[in-house]
């Protein structure tokens, strides 16, 4: 009779207990389409606008970007909004809300995702990164 009892080769799990390792959140990512000829990243196309390459791949977005544009909407709304682009670090622009007083939110501000999709728009939500002040809401 052959055993093999003892050649099992474990993986080694739970050896790096309490190190903290970036929790994966599939729900809450933006994804985005890489083209595959020139490796130009873009948000929502079919085409790629750099090279018109057709064969893109979809990633997902670390979900950490800067402010490029900002502004306040007060139509249809009860409360000013503010809408803003984001240039995500993978180098696409997403159009979205960032959270917090409006007049904190100003052009080259570092933000992260929050909320993929703002359950009332259904647009991405972020939240500053390098905030000035504690900003109790
Ligand atoms: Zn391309």
């Amino acid at each position: 009779m052959y055993h093999h009892s003892t050649s099992a080769a474990q993986p080694v799990v739970g050896f790096a207990t309490g190190v903290l390792a970036p929790v994966e959140r599939t729900k809450d990512a933006i994804v985005y389409q890489r083209c595959a000829w020139c490796g130009t990243a873009m948000y929502h196309r079919l085409l790629c606008p750099v090279c018109q390459g057709s064969e893109l791949r979809t990633e997902r977005s670390e979900g950490t970007g800067t402010v490029r544009h900002s502004t306040v909407v007060h139509r249809n709304t009860p409360a000013a909004r503010n809408v803003s682009l984001i240039e995500m670090a993978e180098g696409f622009v997403v159009r979205g809300r960032v959270m917090g007083p409006l007049i904190g939110i100003h052009s080259g501000d570092r933000v992260k995702l929050s909320t993929a999709k703002d359950p009332v728009r259904g647009e991405p939500v972020f939240q500053l990164l390098d905030e000035p002040y504690r900003a109790w809401s």
